[in-house]
């Protein structure tokens, strides 16, 4: 059992959203209880707030662990890319292949470690090592569980590689989804993950289908992340990208589609009916000049939009900042973007955690998972229930979160991770990193 006390708690349930002076209860990983003032009894571990601001964990909606070995590297920017095809090609492809399990373990870790920093406690991960694909997932979620950290992994599948290629990372998502089903899926579930049309043929397609007919699980696929998949599914289908998952069944209510930038009303009429979500990735559309989603739009549509940072960073309050000025940029007009922005974060990521893990997290209330965030926050203006998505999205940043707890486990405090030596594991990520670097020509 965990008690916090003294805290200012933003508890992002609008039936009770702020509570100035409060507690919080976690007994077997979940609150069971909340409230104002002190509990009527101590019990457990104390931890005192110290009347700092108290949140839910955040969520990152689409991540790419992987990408954390890119930092700092020459490969980066060593080839004149002419678009994001060429982008994949002269960077991620040539640095997905040369991954081996114990790369893909250690840049699981220090991907996990740095959301942590940023407040992040359960991440959506879209991966792939296509040399090391069998046991990748598993390798990622011994680190996960390593860290405490919750995680919703995926192989993402293409044919880019060949056939043996293709049925390896197609077996690696059937076999992790259903390992995860018996093996404590509140921390860590399964999704049958898929590149992007554009490097799955038709037969590759239906072979994932069938493999995840019996799983239950739903898919983690790019959709239209560049016009150039939507221009390839056209060419080569005579349809539409939406229309192409829609005739394979790959639209349900648990997928999740990264991106969806270049849609037509008709696929967006066709991902509400299907009640998937989009999943916005801000940073990395502008990092990859590959055009902007008009978040505002699809949500006016009664879409949900969740949001991820793609690889590009762990911090998701950043990256929802950048949501904002980048809406408001595209539209030239200032008043777009409320809530639709913070909703992305506060509220669509949690449903997508609730769909695709089966938990209640993003949120303080009873029931809910014990993932808990204090902020080193102080406001010089009046913070309330009435403003404080406010405060979040214009004062708070990632690296003012000083604590963070995951089902009650305090994993870091006072800014210092204490769950597990994480000096040691970067000294060991920069050698791991180092080796593969060298690798890559
Ligand atoms: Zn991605």
């Amino acid at each position: 059992m965990t008690t916090i006390v003294n805290a200012k708690i933003l508890t992002l349930d609008d039936s009770n959203p702020y509570i100035d002076n409060g507690y919080i209860i976690i007994d077997n990983g979940v609150i069971v209880d909340i409230g104002s003032g002190s509990p009527s009894k101590m019990e457990g571990e104390i931890i005192d707030a110290k009347n700092k601001y108290v949140m839910p964990g955040l969520i990152n909606g689409h991540h790419h662990a992987y990408s954390s070995f890119a930092r700092g590297s020459m490969f980066v920017a060593d080839k004149y890319s002419n678009n994001f095809v060429e982008v994949l090609e002269n960077v991620w492809w040539r640095l997905d292949k040369a991954l081996t399990l114990e790369s893909v373990k250690y840049s699981a870790y220090v991907m996990f470690i740095e959301s942590i920093r940023n407040g992040v406690t359960t991440v959506l991960d879209h991966h792939a090592s296509p040399y090391a694909a069998a046991g990748s997932l598993f390798a990622m979620r011994e680190a996960a569980d390593d860290v405490g950290i919750r995680s919703c992994l995926c192989y993402e599948v293409s044919d880019r590689d060949g056939d043996a290629i293709l049925k390896e990372g197609i077996k690696e998502n059937v076999d992790y989804i259903n390992h995860c089903k018996k093996n404590n899926p509140e921390y860590g579930s399964g999704m049958f993950g898929m590149h992007a049309s554009f490097t799955l043929s038709q037969k590759a397609m239906e072979e994932c289908v069938s493999a995840n007919s019996s799983t239950g699980a739903g898919y983690h696929v790019h959709v239209a992340e560049d016009i150039r998949d939507q221009y390839d599914c056209m060419k080569k289908y005579g349809k539409r990208l939406g229309q192409r998952l829609f005739d394979l069944g790959i639209l349900k209510p648990n997928t999740v589609i990264g991106h969806g930038t270049y849609s037509s009303d008709h696929e967006l009429e066709m991902y509400k009916e299907a009640d998937i979500t989009m999943l916005h990735n801000p940073e990395s559309n502008m990092g990859n000049a590959v055009g902007v989603v008009n978040v505002n739009y699809l949500a006016k549509k009664g879409i949900r939009v969740g949001i991820g940072t793609d690889g590009y960073t762990s911090d998701i309050l950043e990256s929802i900042k950048v949501a904002n000025v980048l809406l408001k940029h595209t539209a030239v007009d200032v008043n777009v973007g409320w809530p639709e922005i913070p909703d992305m974060l506060y509220k669509n990521n949690r449903e997508v955690v609730n769909r695709t893990m089966g938990i209640k997290a993003g949120i303080l209330e009873k029931g809910a998972m014990g993932d808990i965030i204090f902020m080193n926050y102080t406001p010089f203006t009046p913070l309330h229930a009435d403003n404080y998505m406010a405060h979040i999205l214009f004062g708070m940043t990632g690296r003012a979160v000083s604590t963070v707890i995951i089902g009650g486990k305090v994993i870091m405090k006072d800014f210092e991770i204490v769950a597990f030596d994480d000096k040691e594991i970067a000294a060991k990520s920069r050698e791991v990193a180092q080796k593969i670097w060298d690798k890559i020509k």
